[in-house]
């Protein structure tokens, strides 16, 4: 895949003293790869390599990284600086009440869903929205808008259901009535830009003066999304994007032809049909996305959310002091109950893979046997199998009554997992902006 050929690509040059011009070269053939297939527009892609290649041959190389490590942080320095170098928070005028926030995008493009999951999001902060129905030509639109509300707990306005103007204009009233300090406007869209979704889209935002509008692209629009985006900043205008479906397979590099395109900050990414999945957009994890290098950081949070406490220790130490055979077993055992580790890993480049060898599929019949032979090791191998020599695997290999074979496979195993560890430190630790794991 992708990421394993730029891994090996950076594999390849680590170790290095310099980067020499055919080096960096061979990187950018990759990147420039990589960021094709992330569907980043081909003119932007042309126009990101030139940059990138530049800094690379200008830039000041860190010595405490290898020049390999020195091309991925200037890489993802400059992506992460494109696509926004601040987080993109969604800012509400204080002086009118209602606040107005229209939704535009095309039909499909998530925009109903992204309103719901915005009003909650709002909720949640203190605030006390309306949604207002104002896609009128689609019959089960607004009963959508409608069920999405009651989940949430927020109220919906639909008006007669005709005139989407009037709607919208309507729903700023029963807003004030109400006592609601924000209204979300979600409108129609057609599948293909189209003139008179446009101009109903410029109809209402001239009756309501929405504070903010935001488009709402879908992450798989592929290569079209420069179109699509210019049409709506040509005709309708709007503030920011609101990326949506980046729970599936894209990779996003819609955002960074959005950025490159039409200037405007990303400042949402909607990552699922649950009302809670909406993110505020962080460009570096968007830039690792991009160059598919695991959204370590996301993934790592994520874990924070739904694991216990100990998973993250755990995930932590290993991290910190390297990863033992005891931690392999622990994962392994727990692997089928879905452990922070193993999400981890399987967010990294050749992760799934790796996770197929340590046992993604063992059986509890495996686990006995693999568990008999790591308690025929000494504490200390168990703590560096890279000790393990010759002789000691026919040790090990008597003591559990298990074959020479078995015990090659599993330090096999073990060192396909420690490999990933030490990619997932370089991640955590290395780059531009060091961040811990936590
Ligand atoms: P609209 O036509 O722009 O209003 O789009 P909808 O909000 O109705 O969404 C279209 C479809 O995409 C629906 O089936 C949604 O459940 C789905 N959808 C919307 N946002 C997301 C998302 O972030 N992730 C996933 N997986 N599905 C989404
Ligand atoms: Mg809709």
């Amino acid at each position: 895949s992708l990421s394993d050929r730029l891994q090996d690509t950076f594999g390849k040059l680590r170790g290095k003293g310099r980067l020499t011009e055919d080096d960096i070269n061979t990187a950018m053939r990759e990147i420039r790869m990589a960021l094709l297939e992330a569907d980043v527009n081909y003119r932007v892609v042309k126009k990101f390599v030139a940059e990138c290649k530049e800094k690379c041959m200008t830039a000041e190389v860190l010595e405490s990284l290898s020049p390999a490590q020195n091309v991925v942080r200037i890489v993802l320095d400059q992506l992460t600086e494109l696509l926004g170098t601040t987080e993109s928070k969604l800012v509400l005028a204080q002086n009118r009440t209602p606040n107005v926030i229209m939704l535009v995008g095309l039909q499909g493009s998530g925009k109903t869903t992204a309103a719901a999951k915005l009003a909650y999001l709002l909720k949640r902060q203190g605030h006390s929205p309306v949604l207002a129905a104002c896609d009128v030509h689609r019959p089960a639109a607004a009963d959508q808008l409608e069920t999405l509300g009651n989940e949430i707990g927020v109220k919906v306005y639909r008006g007669d259901g005709k005139d989407a103007v009037k709607v919208a204009r309507e729903s700023i009233q029963s807003a004030v009535d109400g006592l609601n300090d924000i209204v979300i406007v979600d409108t129609a869209g057609r599948l293909q830009i189209d003139e008179q979704m446009m101009q109903e889209a410029v109809d209402i935002k001239n009756a309501v003066k929405p504070d903010q509008v935001l488009m709402v692209v879908d992450a798989m629009t592929g290569q079209d999304i420069v179109n699509v985006v210019s049409e709506f900043a040509n005709r309708v205008d709007f503030d920011g994007v609101i990326m949506s479906k980046l729970d599936g397979d894209a990779r996003g590099g819609g955002a960074l032809s959005v950025r490159e395109v039409t200037g405007k900050p990303i400042k949402f990414v909607s990552m699922g049909e649950k009302p809670d999945s909406l993110e505020v957009f962080h460009p570096d994890r968007m830039a690792k996305r991009i160059l598919g290098m695991g959204d370590v950081v996301s993934i790592i949070e994520e874990a924070q959310r739904v694991t216990d406490q100990k998973d993250i220790d755990d995930a932590e130490r290993m991290l910190r002091e390297g990863f033992t055979m005891d931690d392999m077993l622990t994962q392994m055992q727990q692997i089928r109950k879905m452990g922070g580790l193993k999400k981890i890993l399987a967010s990294l480049p050749g992760g799934e893979r790796a996770l197929q060898q340590a046992g993604g599929a063992v059986s509890d019949e495996q686990i006995t046997r693999i568990e008999a032979m790591i308690h025929s090791m000494t504490k200390q191998e168990r703590a560096k199998p890279k000790t393990i020599n010759g002789q000691r695997r026919k040790r090990i290999a008597k003591g559990s009554g298990r074959s020479v074979q078995e015990v090659n496979q599993l330090l096999k195993q073990w060192s396909e997992m420690d490999k990933m560890m030490g990619k997932m430190r370089q991640l955590t630790n290395g780059g531009g902006n060091s961040r811990k794991a936590r």
